[in-house]
């Protein structure tokens, strides 16, 4: 009887020995996948990404070239989801996707600079200044970054509201964050970048409009000085004038220079068929013709990127101008977000598209795992019978008839 007791005690202590030692190799799997899934497919796709080679005037070592040229990261419309609009879930699943995106984007690929095209956040066309305070709270967590790296930002038409419903209070609140109001000109081993308030150039004559406008033609104006310096006519008008590197500067906006539509834009990444030929509306997808002529004159840019449309697509302005469309940044906008590469110098440029690891990708590892989880468990459970002992069991019935 006592050895019949403590057989059974052995047997339940093995028993219970199995079933931990179950749940283990499960939580191990599920551990594994949460961890591919969530942090290193970011390293796993990104690390496939490089900077894109670019040609160097002659005259200058190796050295001092590799040094001289520029490392540029460009992306745009990542959208943070607001107090209004973003369901809680969805705000926690693609702020998590950008950042982990960004962060791994920034460790591998140690740009020089970083310029987020506008569009930054959902609400902050209407926000009350406390879901202001907390959204630019996120961003600052989730684009932070180190010293080495700088972090640019234009404004976009969600950041202030379109033209008729932009204020003074909602440009000002932008400003005192991303140090951005008209317009700015930055300067970079001797590459110029022009950053425009794309949604002041209603041309109106309103009052934000104004100020940007007069913003840029005295950028246009310090630009075009340090391009003419040798000619004496231009020596007298531009003797009162900061002396900047005799380069054409890049343009950086938000709404993208006046195009029909989507039409000729190619690419994976390009609008949808069935969304391409619908005619752009000026001012509102995309600058008006004025405007675009205006800043294509003001500042003779040898490349243009802009943001909004979501989508990419490469135009050519004048015949040789080109213009990059930058696709959002957000799984929430599109399926394969991307960011531009750009390795720069005061002459040349070469870009280079980095694409993030597809959402649907990530879901299909998911529902895989899922799966698997459950046949294990079925398994496990003995509910499912492996085809083995499936068959023993039928030649079993067999013989016994
Ligand atoms: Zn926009």
């Amino acid at each position: 009887m006592a050895t019949m007791r403590s057989n059974l005690g052995i047997m339940k202590i093995l028993h219970l020995k199995k079933r931990g030692c179950f749940l283990l190799k499960l939580l191990c799997l599920v551990a594994l996948v949460l961890i591919f899934c969530e942090f290193l497919i970011y390293y796993v796709v990104i690390f496939q990404c490089h900077w894109p080679e670019v040609k160097i005037e002659a005259h200058r070592s190796s050295k001092q070239s590799s040094a001289s040229v520029l490392k540029a990261m460009f992306l745009s419309d990542t959208h943070l989801l607001g107090e209004i609009k973003g369901h809680w879930l969805d705000k926690l699943r693609r702020e998590w996707q950008m950042e982990r995106a960004f962060q791994t984007a920034l460790s591998l690929l140690v740009p020089d600079i970083v310029f987020i095209l506008g569009d930054v956040f959902d609400e902050g066309k209407w926000s009350f200044s406390q879901a202001w305070a907390d959204d630019v709270r996120r961003f600052q967590k989730m684009f932070r970054h180190p010293v080495c790296t700088e972090l640019m930002v234009v404004v976009g038409n969600h950041d202030i509201g379109f033209h008729y419903e932009m204020t003074a209070y909602k440009l000002k609140r932008f400003a005192k964050v991303f140090n951005f109001t008209s317009g700015k000109l930055i300067t970079r081993k001797g590459v110029n970048f022009v950053m425009v308030n794309s949604v002041a150039l209603e041309g109106d004559g309103c009052t934000i409009c104004s100020r940007a406008e007069a913003k840029l033609m005295k950028l246009s104006h310090k630009l075009n000085c340090s391009q003419q310096q040798e000619e004496n006519h231009s020596k007298k008008r531009c003797s009162d004038v900061e002396q900047l590197p005799a380069s054409e500067p890049i343009l950086l906006q938000h709404y993208p220079l006046y195009r029909r539509n989507d039409a000729e834009c190619a690419g994976e990444d390009s609008a949808l068929p069935e969304e391409k030929n619908i005619p752009f509306k000026e001012k509102y997808d995309v600058l008006s013709r004025e405007a675009s002529q205006k800043l294509l004159w003001w500042f003779h840019p040898r490349l243009i990127l802009s943001g909004h449309t979501h989508s990419a697509c490469e135009v050519l302005h004048n015949g040789k101008i080109p213009e990059i469309s930058v696709p959002s940044f957000s799984w929430r906008n599109r399926n394969n977000p991307s960011f531009i590469m750009g390795s720069i110098t005061p002459t040349n440029f070469s870009l280079y598209k980095c694409f993030l690891p597809l959402e649907s990708r990530v879901v299909t590892i998911y529902c895989i795992a899922g799966a698997l989880l459950g046949v294990l468990i079925l398994a496990h459970l003995q509910l499912l019978s492996p085809p083995f002992y499936f068959a023993q069991h039928l030649i079993r019935k067999h013989k016994a008839v």
